[in-house]
């Protein structure tokens, strides 16, 4: 798997660092001091690629919380290119007045966040956030704002840390490239 990377954009220590400044911030905004108890929030991840973000960034947060997850796909199989996010099953979390942050791996088109988050406002929450570990502001549309984001990254199409590439890569420690033959040319290919 090693010899597949063309090189490493963000390595695990940065990753980890990271991970616990955005926990921080989010125990201030959702639990600050003394009101830990009092916290009524849902997280809401996206899977598959928020799994390993997920994992590592709710053992650092100190609050009361339940945790939902949801299937979306926008990227089948070996393409790098969004072909438009499709819910696979329903929420079924009860978020009516609660706080909820939406969490994902990436924003990119926002494709995928847009369709979560109209699917989780019509259920009148308290509040909607989302937090995204990678955000490729070249593509991120401002009617898609993401309120924390652990990096701000070029427009790579990156693996490792829960992203795959054609199901493969989500075990990598680190956030990489691949070497840019292996990624497949033809319709939705190519480097995204
Ligand atoms: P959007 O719907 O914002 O276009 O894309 C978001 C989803 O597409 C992310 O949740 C992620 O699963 C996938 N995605 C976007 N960019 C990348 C990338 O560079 N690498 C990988 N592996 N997946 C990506
Ligand atoms: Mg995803």
């Amino acid at each position: 798997m090693q010899q597949d990377i063309d090189r490493i954009l963000i390595s695990s220590r940065r990753i980890a660092d990271r991970v616990g400044e955005l926990a921080a911030e989010l125990a201030r905004e959702y639990a600050p001091p003394g009101r830990e108890q009092s916290c009524d929030l849902t997280i809401v991840a996206i899977l598959s690629g928020s799994l390993i973000f997920l994992a590592d960034l709710i053992r650092r947060l100190p609050m009361r919380m339940r945790i939902a997850l949801v299937t979306v796909s926008s990227y089948p199989g070996a393409s790098t290119e969004s072909r438009g996010a499709r819910l696979f099953e329903q929420i079924t979390a009860d978020v009516a007045g609660r706080d909820v942050l939406i969490v994902d791996d990436i924003l990119d088109t926002g494709g995928t966040l847009r369709a979560v988050r109209a699917e989780l406002a019509r259920r009148q929450p308290r509040s909607i956030r989302t937090c995204v570990l990678l955000r490729k502001p070249a593509k991120a549309p401002p009617d898609v704002p993401a309120d924390f984001v652990g990096f701000d990254i070029d427009n790579y199409f990156v693996v490792g840390y829960g992203l795959d590439y054609d199901g493969l890569y989500r075990n990598l420690p680190d956030i990489a490239v691949l070497r840019p033959e292996l990624y497949t040319s033809g319709p939705g290919g190519g480097r995204a």
